[in-house]
């Protein structure tokens, strides 16, 4: 195991080095694909077949894979190589370096350590053929809208189901949220404020809105799912009104709402429609919703699939972990399950650590991430 720790650490250390911030979250971003390109070189030294598959913008997805004795059946472990921007880190963010038995540096938790944990445990299988092809792909763009893992699922490669590495302390995440974003509208009448009666107040017509708002956001609380908690209503940004002497013309906000496994953005988009509905016949609100900015579904849960029997074994003899637990995140399942693979969210590092100024992951979980991958791909 000794020889699969170091491999694994110094793989780590490696790709901390290639700075990938998703030029989506801050525009000085590299972006993916110097990762995709080490893991090309990486994996075609150990005699791994691999493709890069482009998914937008001169960004794309990296897969590598084993032929399964049955090439008709294809298990997919995935995990995504873009991170977060750094801000105000006291050390080097791209260090990759050791202290206290901890790789730190930026993505070192979130989510190169499951990355590089997953293309370790399929580089050494060694003559061990799996039943099943293991496929593993670094995804793009998880941070921003998971267009990666939706190039995954829209590929017509059928998967029976994923391993969705992401910092779960190693244990056994059957279940998360999903979310939708997008904006209302209202619309007002602008008129001088010295006769304010002659105008609409845009603003004031949103406050209904919000308030509204506020109260199907309590009863969301009742609707709660036993592994994830209830769903939830946030409206997170608002802006009306041009200036100071006149009535506002338009007032906008920002929703966004968490979705329980089950629920669909859609069933969440008509709620909220038939509370405009209210507003508008009452109190001749004229609002209107946009089409959602984001859309990704919470996964149906994975609590009874056989992916999830099979981990929850390879956790426990590994690891003394595997016990099913939901995520309040989203990860590349949300996407990955609209294409209908039972997907469980399992890898090395907390999620405490995940986007925080000084991200680390301990060497002892990154090595048991790469023996509990190990046992599924052996045993799906
Ligand atoms: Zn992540």
């Amino acid at each position: 195991m000794s020889s699969l720790r170091a491999e694994a650490v110094s793989l780590l250390q490696s790709l901390v080095q290639i700075e990938s911030i998703n030029p989506s979250t801050a525009p000085t971003g590299s972006g993916e694909q110097q990762v995709a390109d080490f893991l090309a070189t990486y994996c075609k030294e150990k005699g791994l077949a691999y493709e890069l598959q482009p998914v937008k913008d001169g960004r794309s997805n990296f897969l590598t894979w084993l032929p399964g004795k049955d090439p008709s059946r294809r298990v997919l472990f995935v995990a995504h190589m873009d991170t977060v921007p750094v801000d105000k880190w006291e050390s080097d963010p791209f260090s990759g370096e050791i202290r206290n038995g901890r790789v730190y540096g930026r993505g070192s938790c979130d989510d190169k350590g499951s990355l590089a944990a997953m293309i370790v445990a399929i580089c050494n299988l060694g003559e061990q053929q799996p039943e099943a092809t293991i496929v593993v792909a670094g995804s793009v763009d998880e941070e921003y809208r998971k267009a990666g893992a939706r190039a995954i699922g829209l590929s017509g490669v059928r998967y029976e189901a994923a391993v969705v590495g992401e910092c779960t302390d190693l244990e056994l995440v059957v279940a998360h949220k999903g979310s939708v974003r997008w904006q209302v509208e209202v619309e007002g009448v602008p008129a001088h404020t010295s006769r304010p009666s002659l105008g609409v107040n845009a603003i004031t017509g949103m406050a209904k809105v919000v308030l509204a708002l506020d109260e199907y956001s309590k009863m969301l609380e009742s609707r709660s799912h036993p592994l994830v908690g209830p769903p939830a209503l946030t409206v997170s940004l608002i802006e009306g009104g041009i200036e100071l002497a006149t009535v506002p013309p338009s007032c906008r906000i920002w929703i966004d709402r968490r979705l329980t496994p089950g629920e669909h953005p859609q069933d969440a988009l008509e709620e909220v429609e038939s509370i405009l509905e209210t507003l508008r016949r009452k109190d001749q609100v004229k609002v209107h919703s946009l089409l959602p900015a984001l859309e990704d579904p919470a996964p149906a849960s994975a609590e009874s699939s056989r992916i999830a029997a099979i981990a929850a074994k390879a956790c426990a003899d590994v690891a003394g972990t595997g016990k099913h637990v939901g995520a309040p995140y989203g990860t590349d399942a949300s996407q990955l399950s609209l294409a209908g693979i039972p997907c469980i969210v399992l890898g090395p590092g907390s999620a405490a650590q995940a986007h925080t100024n000084e991200e680390f992951i301990q060497v002892s979980e990154l090595t048991k991430a790469v023996e509990i991958y190990q046992k599924i791909m052996l045993s799906y």
